[in-house]
């Protein structure tokens, strides 16, 4: 006999996180904490699923706008959804709420969660199975102060961690090569370096840049100008010999279609705030693998749950193969609410074994670790 319930009882929170060191990212530079929405949702006969929703105000909207999307628009969608037929509710979610994609993902990850935990399978499993267990983690260089991310990378390289990507375009450019100098001359071939530029550029100037930062051997530039500037991108993308690879200016299959068109990328990032859901997220790889485009495992600022949900859809998506950017839990944030961390090691997400997410929280977890700003 199959398993069939649906859901119950929902409850959301408005969670906010202090984070340990300073992130300067050109943009919505964060500084001392971070806010995200946490979702539970149980299924009619008792089991607990978890999603989250982590929009950043500069990227994709506001952990609030999340809050009430869940809780005034979805809630009367998702209670008494049937838990299996995840798909069916995502269709009604988009065709009663325009946006929130955040909101959304967060309804998905946590259903996946439930069935899992009904059927013994990881939302890996339930995505189609797992083509790698462990996933190359890379660690963002944006502290204002680089001695201090120098002194992280001497402890980290040795360690085992070789991923690196700088976050460009926000010093004075000098100062940026004078970085890229001290970490390709320390570090040589042994760090895999990357650059994300955030949009900083303009197209105006920008190849001069590109150009001076190429000669480093990252392995990718992200985002080097503003997301509407395709023919820019399409025109670094011809001219350089690193890769470019779209982060703003692909959120979604319809960005992507563009990006493609245009010949505007050679890559994308990939992230489950951006285009609203696992499952979207893998059908946005179906198009980056059918032009050639490997994805990369992007963030905003999300926790435990959401990078788990993270985690278990590159485990299950192929095309997703330059790593995750997933270094918040061991890194930055002080305070989470899972009640064990996911496996960091020799540089290497772990892909949690267990049913659903992979993840334990409780009410305990929850209430000791993160400051409840609302719930509902
Ligand atoms: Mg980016």
């Amino acid at each position: 006999m199959s398993w069939d319930s649906v859901v119950e009882r929902i409850r959301i929170f408005l969670v906010e996180s202090p984070i340990k060191m300073a992130r300067l990212q050109g943009v919505g530079n964060v500084k001392g904490s971070v806010k995200r929405v946490l979702l539970e949702v149980t299924s009619a006969d008792g089991i607990v699923g978890w999603g989250e929703a982590a929009p950043w105000e500069v990227f994709t909207g506001t952990p609030e706008a999340a809050f009430s999307a869940l809780d005034i628009y979805l809630r009367p969608l998702i209670l008494g959804a049937p838990i299996k037929r995840v798909r069916e509710l995502m269709a009604r979610m988009d065709k009663m709420l325009v946006g929130h994609g955040e909101a959304k993902a967060a309804v998905e990850m946590a259903l996946l969660d439930i069935l899992g935990k009904a059927t013994g399978l990881s939302v890996a499993d339930l995505l189609g199975g797992r083509v790698r267990d462990r996933i190359p983690l890379s660690f963002s260089i944006a502290d204002p102060d680089f001695d201090a991310d120098l002194e992280r990378m001497r402890a980290m390289v040795p360690a085992g961690h070789t991923v690196f990507k700088m976050k460009t375009g926000v010093k004075p450019h000098a100062e940026e090569l004078r970085i890229l100098e001290t970490m390709r001359g320390e570090f040589g071939e042994r760090i895999d370096l990357r650059l994300d530029f955030n949009q900083a550029l303009t197209p105006f100037g920008a190849m001069k840049i590109l150009r001076d930062v190429d000669a480093f051997r990252p392995t990718f530039i992200e985002q080097p100008v503003p997301r509407r500037h395709l023919d820019a991108m399409a025109g670094f993308a011809a001219a350089l010999d690193t890769p470019i690879l779209a982060d703003e200016s692909c959120f979604d299959a319809v960005d992507l279609m563009e990006v493609v068109r245009r010949q505007a990328a050679d890559a994308i990032s990939v992230k489950i705030m951006k285009c609203g859901g696992l499952m979207k997220a893998q059908s946005l790889m179906a198009i980056a693998d059918t032009a050639g485009l490997p994805g990369y495992g992007g963030t905003l600022w999300e926790g435990g749950i959401a990078l788990a949900a993270g985690t278990q859809l590159i485990a299950a998506t192929p095309g997703i193969s330059l790593g995750c950017e997933f270094y918040m839990p061991h890194h930055v944030l002080t305070e989470d609410v899972l009640e064990e961390r996911i496996a960091n090691s020799a540089g290497h997400v772990i892909v949690p074994d267990g049913p659903g997410l992979g993840i334990s929280i409780s009410e305990a977890s929850l209430r000791g670790n993160a400051k409840i700003l609302a719930e509902r």
